[in-house]
């Protein structure tokens, strides 16, 4: 038989605190690389769940699996998603306070997928009735539609999710699941006119060429091919090995009648997705003045059905612009450029506005029908963040700055959550202990988000400037304002050496993670963008197009808020939601860049592991007394290592630990025993006899 020890070397420790040079990144990433190659791919940062994708499927998510990790104590079993999922809905019954998972990771590293199989644990251990069934059902059935409207191939994952999610699961008094309520962050409206080479369109659009049955595809005047449409033809792949778009046809479907879809409304959204696709080939050419004119009627003539809107009305539409000055409108043509502008601001618009109107859909089939049952208390939630990570691109643009600034929120939080709970532990249980170093990376928040002086303010205040404001004069006041910062630099701020691998359109973040350097040209910085033809979309006859496009925002008179504080303030009210509740944490890495199973890229996963702050995180742990535990559990799982105790301790808990502590050698300074749990200090208890138990 092997020996504990030897096994140890094999599978590594379950727990990064039992590491005996705990400083050290590379017996960190070590430790992580022998798990990941025993498919052991969960290990803990305490209660942190640091997870590598497997890229492959492993034969750990079974119903059996799940019943092992039910109302089981953490530490009593081997590492994992479920474990997590099981602690938290724990601390909800137990304690009634709302919960929050934050899952994290970049781009393929195993977010949506944690998220779902937490939802799956939850839809098969929770209590069940015939109500509960159905929205069980219904919080596992709007995955797929979200994922069809929301998620894309991109070249880093062959289904990654282009928007961000929060998602509430509310339990009543029982612990059954009982409502739910999503909230959605920035869809990546881009991709619906353009993907880079390498990637496609969201989902919706090939699986409804490739799975929709002939009569419906004639009723929206669609051909199966795909190369036939402007916008699914960019990124040169239409057809993805690990996917089958007709497959998943079938599942959206199935999945929208679920969430309580009528037949109707089936086809008023699918209409919608059809006319994006007609609008992408509408085309124009100059007439005598070198003004656009449509010069494809017959996408003219499907669009004004599908969209229920007048053809003529459409036409004008695009090639012309309205605005309204000293209160009379004023018509005016559009050359080439500009209309083919138009046409891709609608087609976002459109699919943009339509993707909201889907999420609150969905949260209509879940919402818990509190209100029609007085006197019961209300649900406790727990939440499920799923949101995108930190992104650096050869070419970053205004979506990156987004992403990578919802990122430093989430670490500020993660800093500020993880140290307070350690420190307030320690505190309860009488422990001194000294703070540890981290970088606190308000900084950067700030230089973002304050007012006045943080980026986005500059950006509104150009952004809504009337007259001459350009991506450059955006960047210029930028550069007046925040020169000082340590954490901010461009071309004109830059000493000689640096500015070399600098442009003149471009600035560059000193992020927690590492650097990016953002691009204002070409994106949507300083383009409030010209609402094309509400007045058009408005008088719809499709109710979900004129239910996204309201009159009043043709007559409000104040100033809209620009993309970038829209998301600002959607931001600060997730980051309420979530400091109310009690968090844990998924870190999700991604092994190698090649989506391949058994392959640890080494220097990527180092990358991950500075990013997610994964050693400041082990250092605070090991700050304190490591392990905490109730006396009845540490009996159960050690009493084997000491004949005593072994197979039956039969007098109080409290002794036959103090027994068992003083059989494996420990001296009384190395550990506490409390009230109804003893403690060690971490080097102590690393030595010792975790090793000897394994996974
Ligand atoms: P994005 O930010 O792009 O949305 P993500 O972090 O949500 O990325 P996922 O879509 O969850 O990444 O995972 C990418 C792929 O990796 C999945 O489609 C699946 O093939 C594989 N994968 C992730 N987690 C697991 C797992 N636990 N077991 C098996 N395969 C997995
Ligand atoms: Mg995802």
């Amino acid at each position: 038989m092997e020996s504990a020890l030897t096994a140890r070397d094999r599978v590594g420790v379950q727990d990064f605190v039992l590491l005996e040079n705990f400083t050290s990144e590379a017996a960190f990433i070590e430790n992580l690389r022998k798990r990941f190659k025993e498919n052991l791919i969960y290990t803990y940062i305490g209660s942190v769940l640091v997870s590598v994708n497997p890229y492959k499927e492993l034969e750990i998510y079974s119903k059996q699996h799940m019943e092992r990790y039910r109302g089981v104590s953490f530490y009593e079993v081997s590492p994992h998603l479920y474990a997590i999922a099981d602690n938290s809905y724990r601390s909800l019954r137990m304690e009634r306070k709302d919960q929050c998972i934050l899952i994290s990771g970049e781009s393929g590293a195993g977010k949506t997928e944690a998220t779902k199989k937490i939802l799956q644990y939850y839809a098969v251990t929770c209590p069940a009735s015939e109500q509960v069934e159905t929205v069980k059902d219904r919080l596992l059935q709007s995955n797929p539609v979200l994922e069809a409207f929301g998620n894309a191939k991109t070249l880093r994952n062959d289904n990654s999710s282009r928007f961000g999610k929060y998602m509430d699961v509310q339990f009543d008094y029982k612990g059954a699941p009982v409502g739910g309520h999503i909230l959605n962050y920035l869809l990546e409206k881009s991709r619906v006119v353009h993907q880079n080479h390498g990637e496609r369109n969201f989902h919706i659009f090939y699986q409804l060429l490739e799975g929709a049955e002939d009569e419906l595809l004639r009723r929206l005047g669609l051909e199966k091919n795909p190369q036939q449409y402007h916008y699914l033809v960019k990124g040169q792949c239409a057809r993805v090995s690990s996917i089958s778009d007709k497959n998943d046809w079938k599942i959206v479907r199935k999945a929208l009648s679920v969430i309580n879809f009528t037949d109707n409304e089936v086809e008023d959204l699918l209409s919608i997705v059809a006319s994006v696709l007609h609008l992408g080939n509408v085309q124009f050419a100059d007439d005598e003045q070198g003004n656009a004119q449509v010069t494809t009627e017959n996408q003219i003539k499907y669009l004004a059905r599908l969209l229920g809107v007048g053809g003529s009305l459409l036409r004008e539409a695009l090639t012309h612009k309205t605005i309204i000055a000293k209160g009379e409108e004023l018509v005016s043509p559009l050359n080439l450029e500009q209309a083919a502008y138009a046409r891709d601001a609608l087609a976002k618009a459109v699919y943009g506005r339509t993707f909201s109107w889907l999420v609150n859909k969905i949260n209509k089939s879940l919402a818990y029908k509190d209100a029609e049952c007085p006197g019961r208390r209300s649900a406790t939630v727990l939440g499920l963040l799923d949101i995108y990570g930190f992104e650096v691109f050869q070419h970053n643009s205004f979506e990156q700055f987004c992403i990578n600034y919802c990122n430093e929120k989430l670490q500020q939080l993660f800093i500020e959550l993880t140290l307070k709970s350690e420190q307030e532990e320690y505190e309860s249980e009488g422990i001194a202990w000294e703070p540890v170093q981290y970088f606190n990376n308000k900084i950067i928040c700030d230089l973002v988000e304050e007012k006045f002086k943080g980026i986005i303010s500059i950006l509104d205040e150009e952004c809504l400037r009337p007259g001459d404001a350009t991506d450059m004069t955006f960047l210029e006041k930028l550069e007046e304002t925040v020169k000082n910062h340590p954490h901010f630099l461009t071309h004109k701020l830059a000493d000689q050496k640096t500015r070399k691998s600098l442009d003149r359109e471009q600035f560059r973040l000193l992020h927690y993670a590492g650097e990016v350097t953002y691009s204002v040209t070409g994106t949507s910085y300083t383009t409030v963008t010209p609402l094309p033809d509400i007045g058009t979309m408005c008088n719809s006859e499709n109710p979900i197009i004129n239910h996204c496009f309201e009159r009043s925002e043709l007559t409000d008179k104040r100033r809209p808020e620009t993309a970038a504080t829209q998301f600002k303030n959607s931001l600060s009210k997730l980051m309420e939601i979530l400091m109310s509740k009690e968090p844990s944490y998924i870190r999700c890495i991604k092994p190698n860049d090649a989506k391949q199973a058994a392959r640890f890229d080494e220097v990527l996963i180092r990358h991950q592991v500075k990013y997610l702050g994964l050693m400041e995180n082990l250092r605070v742990r090991r700050a304190g007394f490591a392990y905490r535990r109730k006396y009845e559990i540490f009996l159960q799982r050690y009493k084997s290592l000491c004949s005593e105790t072994w197979p039956m301790w039969e007098g109080r808990q409290h002794d036959g630990v103090a027994v068992l502590v003083k059989h494996l050698g420990y001296k009384p300074e190395e550990y506490k025993m409390g009230r109804s749990v003893i403690s060690f200090f971490p080097n102590l208890w690393l030595k010792s006899i975790e090793g000897n138990v394994l996974d």
